[in-house]
């Protein structure tokens, strides 16, 4: 492969792409937006950087990998065997870091919704419904209430995720202090 970047660039690159943009991730904002949902990402200075910020709705959207932020009862939510105790340790210090973020959200009227990514991949229609349920349920009188999950395609979703995880680069080290999904 030609490298026509910059070490610059490509240092760039890697942390727009590799950070954030998961596959169920974007599943979840294909979704949204095809629905008429509008949103902000880069966590706008919010405590636990949300992925996703619907502020006419004050609500926020975390899309959580379930090894990182231990999903209970998930099987993806695995300890490593090797390095258990410093695996323990960094994946406790995540699951109450995240508790803390839901508490100052919530604390500030922010409605707070986690999606996690084994239910995005099993049934991403589901997941969807269920973001578009918590998001319009104080407001059901609103336009946005009708919005018409009929139209999603789940195997599109995850066509479209697929395209856009191409642009992943690299695999994330797990090294690295992070509490994002890789
Ligand atoms: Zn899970």
């Amino acid at each position: 492969m030609t490298d026509t970047l910059t070490t610059a660039q490509r240092s760039r690159l890697m942390a727009r792409v590799v950070g954030k943009d998961t596959k169920p991730e974007w599943i979840l904002r294909s979704a949204l937006h095809r629905l008429g949902f509008r949103y902000r990402l880069g966590g706008g200075g919010l405590p636990g950087r949300p992925d996703l910020i619907l502020p006419k709705y004050r609500a926020v959207v975390f899309v959580h990998g379930c090894f990182w932020h231990r999903h209970a009862d998930c099987k993806r939510a695995t300890l490593p065997r090797t390095n258990a105790d410093f695996w323990k340790e960094k994946l406790e210090r995540n699951v109450a870091r995240d508790a803390e973020a839901v508490a100052a959200l919530e604390a500030a009227g922010w409605k707070v919704i986690v999606v996690w990514e084994c239910e995005l991949y099993r049934d991403p229609v589901a997941a969807v419904s269920r973001v578009v349920a918590a998001l319009t349920e104080a407001d059901a009188a609103q336009e946005d209430g009708g919005c018409d999950l009929g139209a999603l395609d789940p195997r599109r979703l995850l066509q479209v995720a697929e395209e856009k995880r191409r642009y992943r680069i690299g695999p994330k080290s797990l090294d690295e202090d992070t509490d994002q999904e890789v």
